[in-house]
């Protein structure tokens, strides 16, 4: 007799009912495990099956770190909804679509984070009426004033298309004094055009006054630059009467040198503008994610 046959002896149990209600026991555990460990376990790695970019966030407005290639692979160490925090080998960080990559993911059709709906933007175009603003040295007609109506009046309605409010300093031709380019909002935003009497000095600036501005102007420059092909004059303090009489995080813009040929070809160019609107929309979005 073997030493389990003496153990049910011994307490006078029955074999069989004994060893039956110990197997379905270590089945029950057995599915109360497996139910408590989830089936889908995020995944830890992932590798692009088609071209793609890294970016600094969570969403295609989010600005490129760089491109990334078919057959890539990424470490992932974070995810948000379709999105995903990835790390390569050289520890270069950013966030990849998840539909570009190995995993089952669908491709957002409908994002619906709209970060700008309900959002105020007061918009100001420089200049106006009797103000012409900056001249083009090349065409007497284009004048800073007419140009920068027109991308306030493009962003206007592209911010709208968004769900944000937009209020505009002016909306004509009119001349408005600059203690009345304000008002109650999110942010302000006043647009201008560069100009000197030499042809040379070119590209984009953003300026701020008040260090609470900076991250503004810093998120504005960033995505501008993300789309812009003039060249970058970077983000500034400045002294103008505009952004240093709100409180609110405000930018002026100088959208590029009327009195640079090139600028000037750009700037007067609808296509080339909406580039530059889409950027700072873009900023924008950025801006109100965070
Ligand atoms: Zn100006």
């Amino acid at each position: 007799m073997n030493r389990i046959n003496l153990w049910f002896k011994k307490y006078k149990l029955k074999p069989i009912p004994v060893i039956s209600v110990a197997v379905i026991v270590i089945i029950l555990l057995i599915v109360l495990i497996k139910m408590l460990i989830p089936n889908d376990v995020e995944p830890k790695s992932l590798s692009m099956i088609e071209d793609g970019e890294l970016r600094t966030g969570p969403a295609a407005y989010y600005p490129i770190i760089f491109e990334v290639k078919d057959g890539d692979k990424f470490e992932i160490t974070d995810r948000k909804g379709k999105w995903f925090e990835v790390t390569n080998d050289d520890n270069e960080k950013g966030w990849i679509a998840g539909w570009h990559t190995n995993l089952d993911i669908k491709e957002d059709v409908n994002p619906v984070a709209k970060p700008l709906k309900g959002k105020t933007i007061i918009l100001d175009p420089g200049h106006g009426g009797g103000d012409q603003g900056a001249s083009s040295s090349k065409h007497k007609n284009v004048t800073e004033k007419e140009i920068t109506l027109k991308t306030a009046q493009e962003l206007e309605e592209m911010l709208k298309s968004e769900g944000a409010k937009v209020k505009m300093t002016r909306t004509k031709d009119e001349y408005v004094k600059l203690k009345d380019r304000q008002g109650d909002g999110d942010v302000f935003i006043s647009i201008h055009n560069d100009a000197l009497d030499s042809s040379g000095p070119h590209g984009v600036t953003v300026y701020y006054h008040h260090d609470t501005q900076q991250d503004f102007a810093k998120t504005l420059h960033t995505s501008i630059n993300q789309k812009s092909i003039l060249s970058d004059r970077g983000v500034r303090n400045e002294n103008f009467q505009v952004i240093r009489q709100t409180k609110m995080p405000a930018v002026l813009l100088e959208l590029g040198y009327i009195s640079n040929p090139t600028d000037e070809d750009l700037i007067a160019d609808r296509k080339y503008r909406h580039i530059v609107e889409t950027g700072i929309v873009d900023g924008l979005k950025v801006y109100f994610s965070n």
